[in-house]
């Protein structure tokens, strides 16, 4: 190649290597013996890149966990700890918890005997000594380039890892939407019978007690039609928030039409269930409800409701169509006998 050539290439090597992309980035020189160091810096130097130096293998991995080079150019013939073990423990940790991919060119004296060996332990390339200045130019733009690459991918896969989390809780999001009543709270009628049906089966085949209890706001239309709608929504949430806290936990209470509530009280047998029924009826009943007009005058509110509740196992019930029935009923049995009551479901005796 004539010398005019080579010039040429040299600057357009230069001119592609000081692409903002790749300029600014650091590279760990080791070798032991510092005229090799100053010698590749040199040849280098026009491409902007920051150095780090380490002149054995030792303070090669130091260097490593202080400052994460984009490219390692390592000699491999150095006392103690040589460059190949290095470039073999450096791979070793490669993962995200570790040292991430940073490509190692090694360097060697020798001739082509070891350049096997250093390339199955992981090196991504391989220079013999001594080296042309361009080549080792166009070798350290490649594995910059390499290394730029990779970070990419490792940056995009972290986001789309991140994105999958964020839909996955989006999901879940929606899907509690989906299964709850907007203005109360409470669930809706919908994922109620959802439970409903999936505790009916669980307590006929355990016998275990199972208390169904409906509900409903006592002249709430008088209520609606004296204070306004909005102020009827407001009571709705106080009665959803006070039936919550009477009852446990793992009680599951759902808003079931407009102001009719109903409950659901597993492991809980008849008697439990009505002293839980009177808790809810009295706790509603003492709620301090207050209406405030728009003159800023104050009118307190009273606000009761009608419970029935039904239990099983019962032989009368033996499907849960027969609880709902029977729970809606005894509602209407407390509603006739002049609200503000409990009535419960008694099986007829047999004989
Ligand atoms: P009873 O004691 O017999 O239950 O009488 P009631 O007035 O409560 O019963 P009725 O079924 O006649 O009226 C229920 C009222 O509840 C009528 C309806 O407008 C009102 N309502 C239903 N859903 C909502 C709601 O989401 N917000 C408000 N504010 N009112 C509602
Ligand atoms: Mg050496
Ligand atoms: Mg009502
Ligand atoms: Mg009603």
């Amino acid at each position: 190649m004539a010398d005019g050539s080579i010039k040429k290439m040299g600057e357009v090597t230069r001119r592609t290597l000081a692409t903002p992309a790749l300029a600014d980035r650091t590279i760990l020189l080791v070798d032991d013996d510092p005229a090799n160091i100053q010698h590749v810096r040199e040849g280098l130097a026009s491409q902007g890149y920051r150095f780090r130096e380490a002149h054995d293998g030792t303070e090669a991995l130091r260097s490593l966990r202080e400052v994460r080079p984009d490219l390692i150019i390592m000699d491999v013939e150095m006392p103690r700890l040589g460059g190949v073990e290095v470039c073999r423990i450096i791979k070793a940790n490669g993962g995200e918890g570790g040292f991430g991919f940073i490509p190692v060119i090694l360097v060697t004296a020798r001739q082509a005997a070891g350049k096997v060996e250093g390339l199955e332990l992981g090196a991504d390339d391989y220079l013999v000594k001594p080296f042309d200045m361009l080549e080792l130019s166009a070798r350290v733009k490649s594995m910059l380039r390499l290394k730029a690459l990779q970070d990419a991918v490792v940056e995009k896969n972290r986001e789309l890892d991140k994105a999958n989390k964020e839909l996955a809780q989006k999901r879940e999001e929606l899907l509690a939407l989906t299964r709850v009543d907007a203005l109360t709270g409470l669930y809706n009628r919908r994922y109620f019978e959802e439970r409903l049906t999936e505790e009916f089966v669980r307590s006929t085949r355990y016998r275990s007690p199972l208390s169904l209890v409906m509900m409903d706001i006592d002249h709430f239309k008088k209520l609606n039609d004296t204070y306004g709608h909005p102020f009827g929504d407001e009571v709705l949430r106080q009665v959803a928030r006070t039936i919550k806290g009477k009852l446990r936990e793992v009680d599951f209470v759902a808003r079931y039409g407009g102001e009719e509530m109903i409950a659901l009280l597993p492991e809980t047998g008849p008697k439990e269930a009505l002293g839980a029924c009177e808790r809810v009826r009295e706790a509603i009943a003492s709620l301090q409800l207050e209406h405030r007009a728009p003159d800023g005058s104050r009118q307190p509110v009273r606000c009761t409701a009608s419970l029935g509740v039904a239990s099983v196992p019962a032989k009368s019930l033996p499907v849960m169509e027969e609880l709902l029935r029977v729970a809606d009923t005894c509602l209407y049995a407390a509603k006739a006998a002049g609200r503000n009551c409990v009535r419960q479901y008694q099986e007829e005796s047999p004989g």
